[in-house]
């Protein structure tokens, strides 16, 4: 079965349809590392798509947030008028739904979904020691993941743990065959709003019989989402970093 891997959408509309067009004829169902909303200006439109598209999601922090069951002083300030805005333009309909959503590690068919970390969704893998830490706690096979915001991957076989290679800045695709005896721990990146200098939402694509991993970036229409960031009354950082992908 093939897959299309997506996380921390953050209610990015523009990114979302851009991906949903990049991948289209590649997958056959599709999945979700959380983050639905938080940040973006379109809470609802992604969620109403959410609940008729994914065939598996769990929460994100930001999920957690913007439907009331997260203490908001844990957010910086950018991130808490973001979630607290959220709160005031989600249908109750929605917000009900976000409330459901499993937590993270989820299994779907021989793999797991992840929002942070195996032992906590909040805790950000952005090094190899990061990941290397949780090794010992990861299913065997595939887990994908999602939090940081950053497209890559680590794999551990036969005593050697390994980082695989991010994708090149001028490319939009980049593959891998994993290896059916490794662990391997796999970030999609973000759709809505990468942080890897590279603005292009981010997705991957898996073949669960094959163990293909496809990794993409597509262009979109970033001013687009920024205009519609600045017209809610968003922070115009939010719109800002979108531009540059940090
Ligand atoms: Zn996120």
């Amino acid at each position: 079965m093939r897959y299309l891997i997506i996380s921390d959408l953050h209610s990015n509309w523009e990114a979302l349809e851009a991906v949903l067009d990049a991948a289209n004829g590649r997958y056959e169902r599709i999945v979700c590392c959380g983050d639905l909303v938080g940040y973006g200006p379109d809470p609802n439109r992604v969620v109403d798509w959410a609940r008729s598209h994914l065939d598996a999601v769990i929460r994100g922090n930001h999920d957690r947030g913007c439907c009331g069951l997260e203490d908001l002083e844990w957010f910086n300030p950018v991130a808490r008028a973001a979630t607290i805005w959220t709160m005031g333009k989600l249908r109750q309909d929605n917000i009900e739904y976000l409330r459901k959503l499993p937590a993270g590690p989820l299994r779907v068919d021989g793999f797991h979904l992840i929002h942070g970390s195996p032992l906590d969704e909040d805790e950000y893998l952005i090094t190899a020691t990061d990941a290397r830490n949780i090794f010992d706690y990861l299913e065997e096979g595939v887990s994908f993941f999602g939090h940081t915001h950053l497209q890559g991957g680590f794999a551990y076989a036969d005593g050697y743990f390994q980082v695989l290679p991010p994708l090149d800045p001028f490319r939009g695709e980049i593959d891998y065959r994993l290896d059916p005896g490794a662990t391997c721990l796999i970030n999609p990146g973000s759709t809505g709003q990468p942080r890897d200098g590279d603005p292009r939402a981010a997705f991957a694509i898996f073949d669960s019989d094959t163990l293909e991993v496809s990794q993409r970036r597509v262009t979109y229409d970033y001013e687009a989402t920024r205009h519609k960031i600045e017209a809610a009354g968003l922070p115009d950082v939010l719109g800002a970093r979108l531009l540059v992908g940090r």
